[in-house]
């Protein structure tokens, strides 16, 4: 995926999105780290075809999104957005069906090949057993899972998470990240998502994508890019940055 001097501004026309140029590396996980307010979200509302951008292009597979049909493009990527809310009593498997719409013909029921992906969708994020629990007698972690589920079950070579683990302890954070990981490894699927622990960054993604008031900064390898001197201009934060012989590298804020 190749993002294209991308320039972006909501209603306000105020500028969000600034000549974003970047190429999506195939097959491996992307995190686009920076602070609240950076442009994060609506980079991934552009690469999405979410939002349309006033300059530039995303191509997808050597066409601009903009260019597919929906349900082609919804074929193509997944995405688990911010936010999400279901209604109170919607059962998981119910909710994962959702992810199988873009491949249903008109008027047909789902069939066994929705039904297959379904049950592999549930299955890989460890929920299949709940499959008719309803949505809000599940904890953040597992809710979450339901959301990843449902875009996996979408059956897209890309997924773009936007903020998997905030909100979640430590168990689920670490659930999460792992799941992101096999999905990536065992699935093939072209992940790019958005932190806010660094350090998880640095664990879990090839190539990080570090923005500042709607730019991008550095792109590139963690240890690579992760320096006191990005951490400073990114996050206006002091940082000492750690080398651990099992655990790689790692940083530690100490000032502002
Ligand atoms: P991040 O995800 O990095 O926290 P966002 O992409 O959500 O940042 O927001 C980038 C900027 O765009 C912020 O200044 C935010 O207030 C603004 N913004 C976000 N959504 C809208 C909107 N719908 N209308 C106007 N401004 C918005
Ligand atoms: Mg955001």
């Amino acid at each position: 995926m190749e993002i294209k001097d991308i320039t972006f501004a909501y209603q306000d026309n105020i500028k969000r999105l600034h000549n974003i140029a970047a190429e999506i590396a195939i097959g491996k996980i992307t995190t686009i780290l920076g602070p609240n307010g950076s442009g994060k979200s609506t980079l991934l509302g552009v690469l999405t075809n979410n939002l349309a951008p006033q300059q530039g292009s995303v191509i997808l597979e050597g066409k601009t999104i903009d260019k597919y049909k929906p349900k082609e493009l919804a074929k193509k990527l997944g995405v688990v957005h911010q936010q999400n809310s279901a209604p109170h009593d919607m059962t998981v498997e119910k909710l994962v069906y959702y992810g199988r719409l873009p491949h249903k013909k008109p008027f047909n029921q789902h069939g066994e090949e929705d039904d297959a992906k379904v049950k592999w969708a549930l299955e890989r994020v460890g929920l299949y057993e709940r499959r008719h629990t309803p949505m809000d007698a599940l904890s953040g972690g597992q809710q979450q899972r339901v959301w990843i589920a449902m875009a996996l079950a979408q059956d897209t070579p890309y997924l773009f998470l936007d903020e998997p683990t905030s909100n979640l302890d430590i168990f689920y954070q670490y659930e999460i990240m792992e799941l992101v990981k096999e999905l990536c490894e065992e699935e093939n699927l072209t992940i790019v998502m958005v932190l806010h622990d660094i350090n998880q960054a640095i664990q879990y993604s090839h190539e990080i994508i570090t923005m500042k008031d709607g730019e991008i900064i550095a792109h590139g390898v963690p240890e690579e890019i992760i320096t006191v001197q990005l951490m400073q201009e990114v996050y206006n934060v002091n940082v000492v940055i750690k080398q651990d012989p099992e655990l790689g590298m790692y940083m530690v804020p100490i000032g502002i």
